[in-house]
């Protein structure tokens, strides 16, 4: 995203960076492709910013026989439709205490965290379409990533 200074910003355009012309499409666009009540919210915004929302999870949660294992967010980025960012990480946590008690296996602590991840993200999928936030999703969250890469190059 390149900002009213022509300085180029890959995840976040901060508040008082956007270009006026760039916002007046966003906000056509807002109004040609969201519902009216998004719309509204959209065109209505004084000081905007934009974030990139990203969407990956990793393919294990468990490294080097469990010496290394990743929750939360670094485990999967959920898309904000989500909203269970939160709970994937509580959930891990959690779980991860039936494992350090010998009551979880390691395979069995990844399968579940693994599982919630992919429950947790389809549901940000299904909210942004309940909305018409999202109308091309992705069926695979790493190539999705790749892509919105290759988008923001
Ligand atoms: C605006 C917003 C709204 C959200 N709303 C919701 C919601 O409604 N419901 C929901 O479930 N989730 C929500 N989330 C997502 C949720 O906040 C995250 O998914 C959750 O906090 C992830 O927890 P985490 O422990 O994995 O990471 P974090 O909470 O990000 O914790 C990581 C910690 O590591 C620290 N850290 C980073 N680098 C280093 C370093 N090098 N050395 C030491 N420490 C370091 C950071 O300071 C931070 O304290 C929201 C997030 C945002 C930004």
């Amino acid at each position: 995203m390149t900002d009213n200074k022509n300085k180029y910003h890959r995840y976040t355009l901060p508040i008082g960076k956007m270009a006026p012309d760039v916002w007046e499409h966003q906000k056509a666009l807002a109004r040609k492709n969201l519902s009216p009540l998004f719309a509204e919210l959209i065109t209505k915004v004084k000081r905007p910013f934009i974030q990139v929302i990203t969407d990956l999870i990793s393919p294990n949660a468990v490294f080097f026989q469990g010496k290394v294992l990743l929750v939360g967010d670094a485990l999967a980025t959920l898309r904000p439709s989500s909203a269970l960012g939160t709970n994937q990480a509580a959930r891990s946590a959690m779980n991860l205490v039936a494992v350090l008690e010998g009551a979880m296996s390691f395979e069995e602590w990844e399968k579940r965290s693994l599982e919630f991840a992919q429950m947790a993200r389809n549901v940000g999928i299904q909210r942004e379409a309940l909305f018409n936030l999202s109308p091309r999703p992705a069926e695979n969250p790493t190539a999705a990533s790749e892509q919105q890469k290759d988008s923001m190059l």
